[in-house]
């Protein structure tokens, strides 16, 4: 796999109620940890046992070598994430007693990540099958070229799938409609899918999706699981009934899951089920990632859950 995406420093601070001004508020946890859509991604489908490169940036700091690291040791190939002269992009979550967050961001080297056109060579896409482009919109200098990054993904055979993420510079179609005719298969949560299209219900948003160019559809539907549609199936894969502490990073989770099913020759109705309990296993532990389990580990725990065990 080859992977491009945001790579996050997070800082989770929690249980705060509110944060007061001119005092010290006492917490239980601040967790240092990486997120991203990106970095969350590309990590999961290492703890997977799927082979993956990640293209993205980080600054040239501290926070930039830890990231880079926790993502090596956990298998990923980082050789091509670039060290740009700005901060690395953080974000530190509040999380209040019911497990609400407020998030500020600070983007720093995302801002200028792929400002030039990026140039995909062969020692880039060398052993890869597929390109997964993780949140188009928080990239914003990708934008203009985002397109012709995933013609030259596609030149070289590789399969494509994005995961759009939300736009909060609301351009929404403007960005992803020249991406979509490049794209095999498309990620969206109920709320952009609407953005995108204008339409509320996620069949409706999926059929405009694909008369654009997307051969397949996943809209991710939270605790309600998922919905899938191609040409010649259309399903709904209700979630696994469990206890949610912490939903950040489920989006990326889910899809990492259903990418290594695919991966590992999984037909997409099998897929949809296992990226199910992989974003069941993240929504169940504090952090984007802390849930996530090996590939014989996701299984063992889903056939338990199909069993009633
Ligand atoms: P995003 O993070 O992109 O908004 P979702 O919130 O829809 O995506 O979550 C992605 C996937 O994670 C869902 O499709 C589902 O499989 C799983 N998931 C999310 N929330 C829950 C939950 N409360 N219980 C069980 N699974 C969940």
């Amino acid at each position: 796999m080859l992977c491009c995406g945001n790579l996050v420093r997070d800082v989770l601070v929690g249980p705060v109620q509110e944060p007061q001004w001119g005092r010290t508020v006492w917490v239980e946890s601040i967790v240092d940890t990486f997120g991203g859509n990106g970095a969350n991604t590309s990590y999961v489908l290492a703890r997977l046992g799927i082979p993956v490169r990640l293209l993205g940036a980080v600054g040239d700091d501290r926070a930039g070598d830890e990231v880079v690291s926790t993502l090596t040791e956990a298998g990923v190939d980082t050789q091509y994430v670039a060290r740009l002269r700005l901060p690395t992009p953080s974000t530190v979550a509040l999380v209040n007693p019911n497990g609400a967050r407020a998030f500020l961001h600070r983007p720093g080297a995302s801002r200028e990540a792929f400002r030039e056109p990026f140039d995909l060579a062969a020692h880039h896409t060398a052993g890869c099958t597929w390109f997964h482009l993780a949140n188009v919109f928080g990239l914003p200098a990708l934008r203009p070229h985002a397109a012709s990054l995933l013609k030259q993904a596609h030149d070289a055979g590789l399969a494509i799938s994005i995961d759009t993420g939300w736009d909060s510079r609301g351009e929404w179609m403007a960005t992803l409609s020249p991406c979509l005719p490049y794209v095999d298969l498309l990620f969206v949560n109920e709320d952009e899918a609407r953005e995108l299209t204008g339409a509320a219900d996620p069949d409706e948003a999926a059929r405009i999706l694909m008369q654009q160019g997307a051969r397949a559809v996943v809209v991710k539907l939270g605790s309600a699981g998922c919905a899938f549609f191609n040409a010649d199936d259309h399903f709904r894969s209700p979630a696994f009934p469990v206890q949610a502490v912490d939903t950040t990073g489920a989006g990326d989770c889910f899809t990492g899951g259903f990418l290594a099913a695919l991966q590992r020759g999984y037909h997409h109705r099998e897929a949809v089920r296992f990226a199910n309990a992989v974003g069941a296993l993240s929504v169940q532990k504090m952090g984007g990632t802390t849930g996530i389990l090996s590939f014989g580990e996701t299984l063992d725990w889903y056939r338990r859950c199909q069993a009633g065990l």
